[in-house]
């Protein structure tokens, strides 16, 4: 038996990435920014089309901390972040010695909770501090409560950084994900529906938000002669050569969404006739995932020993990878001092959720493999 490794999501590229990196290195632009910098952003504006502008950074991490920036969160300003989701979304909260509040998921969605949304800015300003920016997931790909969420925030006045990392190809009622927030972020990192080996964007609304963001990801020189500088800087622009691969990539990406929905439609045979897991779907047709990532939450079942981990082993023994879903932010070491708004549900989903193989490079023979695999271990 063919027994090579089954990884959780690995990308594919078109062929075109390496023409795009060797027209980089003949016309000597190896460098931070430059013309396939440019043409890589004005592809990803076409894409998630409107009135919005990209800026190319070299992580989705730098893009919510320019965010972050840009919404001026300075020392002990506090700001609001989805608990279910990768330490990324939260990190650059710290970064600006701000003070993140964490609430929970609900359970339609797995995404931001509007009623513990809610409960948790009303305390915030009770206390007197009310939240200056809320940081909203579109987790593996599937877009969270949109028009509640951002009733919310704007019945608040309170800007909405969107982490849509995962989510490039989504949408919500037919309007892209990544272009509903005062700035929306993208990742290019390795494992995402498209990757420029390492990258991410800042989605704004206005051609003045996406200068300032290059000032700022080209440490912020000032104009003069010599280098001046009035304000902090970053080296957070992206590179001639990722955004050579990243143009490569654009060729795909319509290809990746319809691959990574048929894996979804892969798993939903499986588990079809499966009582003891159920996968995750989307709510209805608002909600248009690119199913980065297919999950599932089993149903512990202490006589058959039946549970996430039992099933994550079973797989692992045939060398196929899968992974829990992130463990909140509220239950890590690190971050777990602040404050929390919410109730089990994230715990809950952490404890029994399950990702499972869905990269763009999926073989027939790859999910024949994971089929039976499932099959065996739930009979
Ligand atoms: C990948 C990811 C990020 C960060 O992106 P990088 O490009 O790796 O810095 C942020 N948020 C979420 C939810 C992610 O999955």
């Amino acid at each position: 038996m063919n027994n090579k490794r089954i990884h959780l999501s690995l990308s594919e590229q078109s062929g075109f990435e390496q023409e795009y990196i060797q027209k980089a290195l003949n016309s000597n632009w190896i460098t931070s920014g430059g013309p396939h910098v440019d043409d890589f952003e004005n592809e990803i504006e076409n894409y998630l089309s409107g009135k919005l502008f990209a800026t190319a950074l070299n992580s989705g991490t730098s893009a919510i901390h320019l965010a972050l920036i840009l919404l001026e969160i300075k020392t002990g300003d506090e700001v609001i972040c989805q608990s279910m989701t990768f330490s990324a979304s939260a990190n650059p909260i710290l970064y600006q010695g701000a003070i993140p509040v964490f609430v929970d998921s609900e359970a339609d969605t797995w995404n931001l909770c509007p009623l513990n949304l809610e409960i948790a800015i009303k305390e915030r300003i009770k206390k007197g501090k009310k939240p200056k920016a809320i940081i909203t997931v579109h987790l593996y790909g599937n877009p969270y409560k949109v028009d509640e969420i951002h009733a919310i925030a704007d019945r608040y006045e309170i800007p909405i950084i969107e982490d849509s990392a995962e989510a490039l190809g989504s949408s919500y009622k037919g309007k892209k994900c990544g272009t509903f927030g005062a700035f929306g972020i993208l990742s290019f990192n390795g494992n995402k529906i498209i990757t420029t080996s390492n990258g991410g964007a800042l989605i704004s609304n206005s051609k003045k938000l996406k200068e300032k963001a290059i000032f700022y990801a080209t440490q912020s020189k000032d104009v003069a002669v010599h280098y001046e500088h009035s304000e902090i800087g970053y080296n957070y622009r992206m590179s001639n050569i990722c955004a050579s691969v990243g143009l490569g990539q654009m060729k795909i990406l319509n290809k990746n969404v319809e691959i990574r929905r048929g894996n979804h439609d892969f798993y939903k045979g499986v588990f079809e006739n499966i009582n003891d897991a159920e996968l995750f779907e989307v709510l209805n047709q608002d909600y248009y995932s690119n199913y980065w990532m297919n999950t599932i939450l089993v149903e512990p079942n202490i006589e058959k020993n039946i549970n996430r981990e039992s099933l994550r082993l079973a797989l692992e023994e045939a060398n196929i990878e899968s992974r829990p879903l992130w463990k909140p932010m509220h239950l890590q070491p690190f971050f777990k001092k602040y404050p929390y708004y919410g109730n089990k549900i994230a715990e809950e989903l952490f404890q029994n959720g399950l990702c499972l193989p869905s990269g763009s490079n999926l073989t027939k023979e790859d999910k024949n493999r994971i089929e039976e695999v499932i099959r065996t271990f739930f009979n």
